[in-house]
Parts: structure tokens; sequence; C-alpha cells
């Protein structure tokens, strides 16, 4: 199996990057944020539990998205590999996941971390506000998100460093020559 986490900060590409890699390698993608949003706009339990907390920019508890992750997981015994995005999002999360994983005989084979400035990524999200039309894309709102990015999410990468599995990427650049670095980083694992 391939297993590979993008991370970064929102609006670093994430998702853009998962959409090439996926094709290409030919993995499930698994995005939290698009998961969330799944059961939010289909009224679910869990998306009734969930709105008001990513509508405000704040994290969902670790208990209730390591849960949907791990079933998202188990649903899909049969894939190559996996592209997490979006999570683990906190430490608990990534400790979570590495035993779960362990569990079945698999891991984490490379975390790839896209470095994007706070000025790019307000630029960003304040032009994907216009066509998004997410709650959370707007000024104040992703103030917030880079508040819990910075205070709980950034502690994922010492984690994952004295694993000696991260790698980091300019995010800024055209699409095609970030996929590119990507792609390196994989085909050297
Ligand atoms: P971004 O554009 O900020 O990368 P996402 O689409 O990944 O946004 O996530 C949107 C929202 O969904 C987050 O602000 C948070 O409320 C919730 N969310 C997504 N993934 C996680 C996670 N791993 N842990 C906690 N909350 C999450």
């Amino acid at each position: 199996m391939l297993n590979l986490i993008l991370f970064g900060p929102p609006g670093s590409g994430k998702g853009t990057q998962a959409l090439l890699l996926k094709e290409k390698y030919n993995l499930l993608h698994i995005s939290t944020g698009d998961m969330f949003r799944m059961h939010t706009k289909n009224n679910t339990g869990l998306g009734l539990r969930v709105k008001e907390i990513m509508d405000s920019g704040e994290l969902v508890p670790d208990s209730i998205t390591i849960e949907m992750l791990e079933e998202e997981v188990r649903n899909n015994p049969q894939v190559r590999g996996f592209i997490f995005d979006g999570f683990p999002r906190t430490v608990p999360q990534a400790q979570a996941l590495d035993t779960f994983l362990e569990a079945k005989g698999e891991k984490i084979d490379a975390v790839i971390q896209l470095n994007v400035s706070e000025e790019e990524i307000k630029s960003r999200i304040s032009a994907r506000e216009k066509i998004s039309g997410r709650p959370d894309d707007d000024a104040v709102k992703l103030l917030k998100r880079l508040e819990e990015y910075f205070n709980k999410t950034i502690h994922v990468i010492p984690y994952y460093t004295s694993q000696d599995k991260v790698s980091k990427i300019d995010g800024i650049g055209e699409i095609s020559d970030i996929n590119i670095s990507i792609c390196e980083i994989i085909d050297g694992i």
C-alpha cells in the first residue's frame, strides 16, 4: 500500500494536488473537510453535530473526526492506498491514525508539507470565497482557521519529523510544477 498525508494550511492546494495524485497513483482520496461538508449538506446526524463548529472555523472534536476517518478506511479494503487530506490535524489524530494503520499491518509512507505564506493564503481564500459558498471562507472565519492551524495542527509536523517522514514543498507556483515536485518525492519512497 501507499499511504500519503498532504499537509498544509487552509488554501495551500492540498485538495488540488490530491486530485492529480489519486489519478496517477490510483489511490483513494479522503478529505475529512469534504466528508464533513457532505454530511452537513445532507443533514445527517453527524452533519447536524458538526455544522456550527465548521462554520465557525474551529476544528471538529478528535473523537468524531477519528471515528469518521477510520470508518471510511474500513469501508475501502481493496484500495492501493490512501491520500489523507486535512487529516490528521492534531497530534492525537496522528497517533490514532498510526495505531489504526499498525493494527492493519500498514503505515504512513510520506507526509508532504505544502508551504504557503499567510499572505498568499488570505488572497487565495478571499478569491475562493466568491465561488465556494463556504461560510468558513469569510475573512473573520479564516482567521479562526489559521489560529487553529498554528495552535493545533502545526504540531503534527514534529510528530512525523521524528519518524523521518516529512518532505517540504514550495506550495506557490504552477500547479503542474508543484505536482512534479510531489511525484518526485513519492517516486523516491
Ligand atoms: P481547509 O480549506 O481549511 O483545508 P477543510 O475542507 O479541510 O478546510 O476543512 C474544513 C473544516 O472541516 C475545518 O475547518 C474543520 O472544522 C473541519 N475539519 C476537517 N478536517 C478536520 C480534522 N481532521 N479535524 C478536525 N476538524 C476537521
